[in-house]
């Protein structure tokens, strides 16, 4: 799917099959030295499946028979040398190749369609060097403490921060079980230091931890590769942007508004919703706030295709940070 990644995999599984071609030829040569006689075995077994082949395409006369005599000599051989590797310490499969991945024998297809080890390859190589696996390391569900939440109930909110938050949370997970088969996207939104953007990226976490491909952008960021898609024709980005499993959004509202900006991020929303690829956007603007920033067209979409999350309370940053202060 990510075109620009397919070159860089395929050769991932060459030197795969490549290593293990001149490990399996590391382990002969061993072999060679302590049992040299599995070696001759194994080469009259390669000679008898020549003939084999050769036999079963000629016509001679009681060819059965022949073809029979020669694929019980072939069994009897390969016995003796299974035999003899166990006799001598070694496992019966120690002359056969290894497979990384035996549905595939790592070559990454199974038949005309992709093996699941070609989707982590290509999660693993897409997040080898980015910012985002590090800033996972710390933002993730094992760090994620619903304490800083108050349980007191503020202005017109109908519930404490801590239950409005718990619920939030509830529906991220199953946000996260469901994703396969849900057509879900979300939207975060509320006053800064809630929360919004450590949640979306322990649902960025466990989503990559599962081999979805998820791409992470703030605003800004996605702008700036709107631009080098409209005016570089970049199709590697485009191409990242509308086939990745879960695109996030951080941070909408800050990013330079302009009539630019605003048709194509209501172009991209649109491509990735039709195609029901799923979207997580967060924000730290009320839902009227975002009806006067941008153009009917992308709220009702923003409103209408997503489950509306409104985080509110403190700031937790300053609540950590008292909590840090405290002996
Ligand atoms: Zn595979």
């Amino acid at each position: 799917m990510i075109n620009s990644y397919h070159e860089s995999i395929m050769r991932i599984y060459e030197n795969i099959r490549n290593d293990e071609k001149t490990a399996l030829e590391k382990r002969k040569e061993e072999i060679q030295q302590k049992v040299p006689e599995v070696i001759a075995i194994d080469n009259n077994i390669r000679k008898l499946c020549l003939e084999l082949a050769i036999s079963s395409m000629k016509q001679v006369e009681n060819r059965d028979e022949l073809l029979k005599q020669l694929r019980n000599k072939i069994t009897d051989m390969r016995v003796k040398k299974s035999e003899l590797l166990v006799a001598n310490g070694y496992t019966q499969d120690y002359l056969n190749l290894r497979y990384k991945c035996p549905a595939c024998k790592d070559t990454g297809y199974i038949g005309s369609s992709k093996c699941s080890c070609y989707r982590q390859k290509l999660v693993k190589l897409y997040y080898k060097n980015s910012e985002l696996s590090e800033m996972l390391m710390d933002n993730n569900f094992d760090n994620f403490n619903i304490e800083f939440y108050s349980t007191r109930r503020a202005g017109e909110e109908p519930e404490s921060p801590r239950r409005n938050m718990e619920k939030i949370v509830s529906k991220s997970i199953n946000f996260i079980k469901n994703f396969s088969s849900s057509s879900e996207n979300l939207l975060f939104y509320g006053s800064s230091g809630t929360g919004k953007t450590f949640l979306s990226h322990c649902i960025a976490k466990d989503l990559l931890d599962k081999g979805f491909f998820v791409v992470y952008r703030t605003a800004e960021e996605l702008m700036q590769n709107l631009r080098s898609i409209r005016f570089e024709n970049n199709d590697a980005i485009q191409d990242l942007l509308v086939s990745c499993d879960l695109l996030i959004i951080d941070d909408l509202g800050t990013e330079q508004i302009s009539e630019f900006s605003k048709t194509e991020l209501f172009n991209i929303l649109n491509k990735r919703l039709l195609k029901k690829s799923k979207i997580l956007v967060s924000t730290n603007y009320s839902l009227k706030e975002l009806l006067s920033i941008y153009s009917e067209r992308i709220t009702s979409r923003l409103f209408g295709n997503f489950s509306l999350c409104k985080f509110y309370g403190d700031d937790i940053r300053v609540t950590k940070n008292m909590h840090s202060i405290k002996p």
